[in-house]
């Protein structure tokens, strides 16, 4: 293949990535969205394997046939529950890719094409690995410490020492000068210096994080992946890699600030790995009595309201609900009932987690609505069924010092009965107890969110 036809090819491939990630940015597009993208995604994998420069097929197929394997494996096998903590380990792939590369071009940059005529490695070359290799290093412990505390390996409360903030500033700054004396000088005490303290830093800077800002944290861990892509791009000089690596940077970025702007956070404080380190897990169970009801009490309830405001959130993900939700809500609508859904933006594991799932159920768009739009509608609604949600209706967001302190919640506690669907008291993700199950408009609902879901649907 020609240099031209293969920047042709790669340019083809970045314009499909470009549509993928237009049309994820809606469900209604984002099938269309993912077909764009794996398009893009062959045609920049045949057009680099195809390469005339490539001296061996041996290793590239050995790689991508364990590698697909794995993959494919992986893929059919993981609960979408389980998403976040497979793309937090997938990120840290990205990063010991990138590190692993650099390495690899270090040692032997003529192969590359980045050496000087005397075989040294071009400046532009060191300051692009310098800088790539941080990055990489820094996604790849990060990412291991985010998988790590959401599959529960780790513990999900903020881990913090005294002088935190000094130690990974001095870190940093350590790091940005041994960068700094890799561009002047390309030794390998210092390749391996910065890569090492990287590392390190990677994993200080998540261990802070409390649970419930997780979904802040994978999203800035994408966008650290991109960036360490794209630093991989500029040593191989292959424009698909700087490309892509880019765009997943950028739409990680933005993705980390919308998840920050719904979670109250400081963008800059996620950036440094600042927040919740000094908040303390509040698990007191309250000694207040409950009230509990069955599925006939809220089939009769919900028959006989006017409005209803469906709360979706993780429970209902690991229940797979969301089919009988979809068929309770069109009984409602039977009985004259007005039926909306609310979706808080962490509701769930994964950014959009909830609009994916009412989607696959064929919930209309026009039903669901986003916190802003939706929540000055909870007083005037009589029933807020809040199936497997929990952390994103909890008041104690509004308490200094409680992990998710801040944070915006959906008032359900406003409506006029507020029927919670879950199958104990415990407590969310962020651990922490929800004192609207003892308020006096709750009911509880015990029951794995599908068979109550199953039973209500019977009832009607
Ligand atoms: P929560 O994790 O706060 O609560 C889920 C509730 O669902 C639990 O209290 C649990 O109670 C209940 N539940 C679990 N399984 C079932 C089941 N089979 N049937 C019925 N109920 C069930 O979920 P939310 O959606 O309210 O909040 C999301 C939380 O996750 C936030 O803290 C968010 O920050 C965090 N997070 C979000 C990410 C994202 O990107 N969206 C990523 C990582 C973390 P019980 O055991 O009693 O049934």
């Amino acid at each position: 293949m020609s240099a031209n036809l293969t920047a042709l090819a790669y340019l083809i491939a970045s314009v499909l990535f470009i549509m993928a990630l237009r049309g994820l940015s809606s469900p209604e597009s984002s099938r269309s969205g993912n077909v764009y993208g794996m398009i893009g995604m062959a045609i920049a994998v045949i057009t680099t394997v195809i390469n005339p420069e490539v001296v061996s097929y041996t290793w590239i197929l050995t790689a991508m046939v364990i590698g697909g394997a794995i993959g494919a494996i992986i893929a059919r096998r993981i609960a979408m529950t389980d998403m976040p903590q497979l793309v937090a380990a997938f990120h840290s792939l990205v990063g010991l890719a990138a590190v692993l590369v650099a390495a690899a071009a270090f040692y032997n940059p003529a192969a590359y094409g980045i050496a000087d005529a005397d075989g040294v490695l071009k400046l532009a070359s060191r300051i692009e690995m310098g800088i790539g290799v941080v990055v990489g290093a820094i996604t790849f412990s990060g990412s291991i410490i985010a998988f790590g505390k959401l599959q529960g390996i780790v513990t999900g409360n903020p881990i913090v020492f005294p002088g935190q903030h000094a130690v990974n500033a001095l870190m940093g700054a350590v790091i940005v000068l041994l960068v700094v004396l890799f561009a002047i000088g390309p030794e390998s005490e210092w390749f391996w210096g910065m890569t090492l303290l990287a590392f390190v830093l990677g994993f200080l800077l998540i261990i802070p994080i409390g649970g419930a800002d997780m979904p802040v944290i994978v999203s800035m861990l994408n966008s650290y992946s991109g960036w360490a892509a794209a630093g991989i791009g500029f040593t191989l000089e292959n424009t698909a890699l700087i490309i892509t690596g880019a765009l997943v940077g950028s739409s990680g970025a933005i993705l980390s600030y919308i998840m920050c702007k719904a979670m109250n956070r400081s963008f800059i404080s996620v950036l440094l790995g600042g927040f919740g380190g000094d908040t303390a897990v509040a698990t007191t169970r309250s000694d207040k009595p409950v009230k509990s009801g069955s599925a006939d009490d809220a089939a009769f309830i919900m028959k006989n309201a006017s409005s209803v405001i469906i709360v979706p959130g993780y429970g209902m993900a690991v229940a797979q609900a969301q089919h009988s939700i979809r068929e309770m809500g069109d009984l409602l609508k039977g009985h004259g009932v007005k039926v909306t859904y609310a979706i808080h933006p962490v509701a769930g594991r994964m950014p959009g987690h909830m609009n994916v799932l009412l989607a696959e159920a064929n919930v209309s768009y026009d039903e669901v609505f986003e916190l802003e739009e939706i929540n000055s509608d909870f007083s005037n609604t009589d029933v807020a069924f809040v199936i497997g949600a929990n952390d994103v209706t909890n008041p104690a967001a509004h308490e200094p010092g409680s992990p998710i302190a801040g944070m915006p919640i959906l008032d359900v506690d406003r409506a006029r009965t507020c029927l919670f669907v879950k199958r104990s008291l415990s407590p969310g993700y962020a651990g922490i107890d929800n004192e609207l199950f003892y308020a006096d408009n709750t009911m509880m609902l015990f029951a794995d969110a599908k068979k109550m879901v199953e039973d209500i649907v019977k009832a009607l």
